[in-house]
């Protein structure tokens, strides 16, 4: 039986963390040992489940505490909020992990924390938290935990030992643009246990090279977070951060989080009617053709296109600005050459190289292997005589023929930030329709 108090505890830091986005968990996978509990399950990612507005929600995602003596104007247990607040002891939310977990309710922990004190009192507790899930509890299942910026390397390495997964939110991608609304966290406060945590995962490769038992620092390496729609910051400003993120070897994933405005009084805020969910679903389909479809970012954003167009993924976005490239065809090219082709992911580009050797493959074909033939049509020859293609449509054509007319017409850009034109000194950015965001990409 629950007791109250935890019980309230637990309503006020579960609605306190449920901004957080960067909780999904695949990366780990562990089976379960004779004395432990649980297990964690990679690949399908055990904790993938929505809620009703795309937020991850299997984990038990709790905050420690949303008391915090930062006032970061995005967030809502900003210490200028009149909210209820609440703590958990390190026994209580233990306690808690342990009574959900039997109870089959999570499978696993996402925890996060305001700042107490200071950074180094906050971790120290998400440590201990963390560690007796571990040792005394023998708890197998997956654990998130976010990092404090500014954490001491020594507590760093102590939270990889028993987490799987460790993230230190940038939140901001623009440094300036950061201290304006978050004045106490620079860039380096991140970056700095950003680059512990790789150390941690490096060495403890080495280590486990040599000694195969000696225990995983951060099995699921590490994650952040960025806010979208906050600050004038432009995709290619977000998308250049995250390119270098990923070329650490341990970054796996970056979220990005449409902004909410839960704190509309603040004027250094843009008055925000409901997330840019559109925008924050194209930069996901820009993370994606960066990490699956080796697209380089200034192929995705550049200074003449800073913003993602938001009428069409970026695939076929790059496409339409590169007819010179097309039309592909699929019997000859490279996979790479392949892999461009609107309407062809990565599954249906191996499939086209494998199954090319047996026989000259035509629309039927390419139609079977999965291949969005009504994108792919106008970038590809096959087996069958070309149809019209980019070259003899213009893409201002193909454009129009693959986008459905918008019902209703919103600009995200110029919602959040009507000055952004002059900022940038361009034209209007493109309107676009409000659409369920997706990550399916071809
Ligand atoms: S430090 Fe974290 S919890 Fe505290 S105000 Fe900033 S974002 Fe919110």
């Amino acid at each position: 039986m629950m007791n109250e108090n935890v019980l309230n505890k637990l309503k006020i830091l579960a609605e306190s963390a449920k901004y957080d986005v960067s909780c999904s968990s695949s990366g780990t996978v562990r089976a379960n040992k004779q004395g432990t509990l649980g297990n964690t399950v990679g690949g399908f990612g055990i904790c993938h489940s929505f809620a009703e507005d795309g937020r991850c929600i299997s984990l038990l995602k709790i905050m420690l505490t949303n008391y915090c003596i930062y006032d970061c104007a995005y967030c809502i247990n900003r210490r200028s909020n009149d909210l209820p607040r609440a703590t958990f002891s390190v026994t209580e939310l233990v306690n808690l992990t342990i009574e959900f977990y039997r109870r089959n309710y999570i499978e696993g922990l996402f925890l996060s924390s305001g700042v107490v004190r200071n950074p180094d009192y906050t971790m120290e507790r998400l440590v201990r938290v963390v560690k007796d899930l571990r040792t005394i509890h023998r708890f197998n299942g997956y654990i998130h935990l976010k990092s404090i910026p500014g954490a001491s390397r020594e507590l760093i390495h102590e939270a990889g030992l028993y987490a799987d997964r460790l993230s230190v939110n940038v939140e901001i991608s623009d440094e300036t643009h950061l201290k304006r609304l978050a004045p106490e966290k620079d860039h380096q406060s991140v970056f700095a246990p950003m680059s512990y945590i790789q150390q941690g995962v490096l060495e403890n490769k080495e280590d486990r090279q040599r000694y195969r038992y000696a225990p995983r620092f951060a099995p699921a390496g590490q994650s952040t977070q960025m806010i979208v729609g906050a600050t004038p910051d432009t995709d290619q400003a977000i998308l250049s951060l995250s390119s270098l993120l990923y070329q650490g070897p341990t970054m796996r994933r970056v979220y990005y989080s449409g902004y909410i405005s839960v704190n509309a009084y603040d004027k250094r805020l843009p008055a925000l009617k409901q997330p840019p969910l559109v925008r924050e679903n194209r930069l996901y389909q820009a993370d994606w053709l960066m990490r699956f479809y080796q697209f380089k970012v200034d192929e995705i954003v550049d200074d003449a296109y800073p913003h993602l167009d938001l009428e069409v993924d970026p695939k076929l976005a790059w496409a339409l600005r590169h007819p010179e490239y097309f039309p592909v065809d699929v019997n000859k090219a490279d996979y790479e050459v392949i892999l461009r082709v609107p309407g062809i992911g990565v599954k249906s580009a191996r499939l086209i190289v494998a199954s090319r050797r047996f026989s000259k493959l035509g629309f039927y074909q390419l139609k079977k292997i999965g291949v969005v033939m009504k994108k792919a049509q106008y970038f590809i020859t096959c087996h069958e005589l070309p149809m019209q293609t980019i070259n003899e449509l213009t893409p201002q054509r193909v454009r129009s023929l693959l986008v459905t007319k918008p019902k209703k017409r919103v600009d995200e850009h110029q919602l959040a930030f009507p000055f952004y034109d002059e900022m940038l000194g361009t034209t209007s950015a493109p309107v676009t329709e409000e659409v369920t965001p997706t990550l399916f990409l071809e």
